[in-house]
C-alpha cells in the first residue's frame, strides 16, 4: 500500500499477448507468490505489473481464510463482473499488499464473471459466497481500489494478530 501502481487502472491484455513469456512468466510468478503468501487470490498490479490479470486457488492447506471449500487455480483476464442479485455478506478481508491486517468489507455473494483464460479461451462462471467476495476484492486490484476503500466502518481495521485473538469466529 503506498506503491502508485497500486492505485492505477490496469491495462486490458490482448489475446495474442497470452502467448508471449512475458505473460506465462507474469503467471507463473503470481502462483509463486500466491502460494507463498498462502493467500487465495492475486492480481498482477500486486507484483508491479499493472495489467488485468488476477488469479484464484483456493487450497486445503490455506489457513489464512478459515474452512472453505476448495476452489481450483483459475486464470482470469480481463475479467468483468455482473451482479445476479443484490445479496450481500461480509468477510474479514486481508490483502497481500496490506500485510498483517484485516478489515470487515461487505460486498455482493452472487455474480457471473466473464474473462478470457490463460489459453486465450472465453469463459463465463458463476461465483457465490467467499469466491464471489475474492474475486471483487481481485478485480477492485485492477481498478486501483484497495479493500480498505471499501470498508464502512474503518474502526474495524485490525492488526491480525489482535483479530485472531478477539475478532475471528472460526
Ligand atoms: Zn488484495
Amino acid at each position: 500500500m503506498g506503491h502508485p501502481t497500486l492505485r492505477q487502472r490496469a491495462k486490458s491484455l490482448q489475446k495474442k499477448d497470452l502467448t508471449k513469456a512475458r505473460f506465462k512468466n507474469l503467471l507463473s510468478d503470481m502462483v509463486d507468490t500466491l502460494r507463498d503468501y498462502g493467500g487465495v487470490g492475486l492480481a498482477a498490479p500486486q507484483i508491479d505489473e499493472s495489467l488485468r490479470v488476477v488469479i484464484i486457488e483456493i487450497r486445503d492447506t490455506n489457513l489464512r481464510y478459515g474452512v472453505q471449500k476448495l476452489f481450483p487455480l483459475t486464470v482470469f483476464v480481463n475479467p468483468e463482473i455482473e451482479l445476479i442479485d443484490s445479496q450481500t455478506a461480509g468477510f474479514w478481508e486481508g490483502c497481500l499488499s496490506i500485510p498483517g491486517m484485516r478489515g470487515y468489507v461487505e460486498r455482493p455473494q452472487n455474480i457471473s464473471v466473464s474473462f478470457i483464460d490463460e489459453l486465450g479461451d472465453f469463459g463465463t462462471l458463476d461465483l457465490h459466497g467467499f469466491p464471489a467476495t475474492v474475486l471483487q476484492h481481485e478485480l477492485d486490484h485492477l481498478n486501483g481500489v484497495l479493500y480498505v476503500d471499501r470498508m464502512k466502518d474503518l474502526r474495524s481495521l485490525s492488526f491480525e494478530d489482535e483479530w485472531t485473538r478477539h475478532l475471528k469466529e472460526n
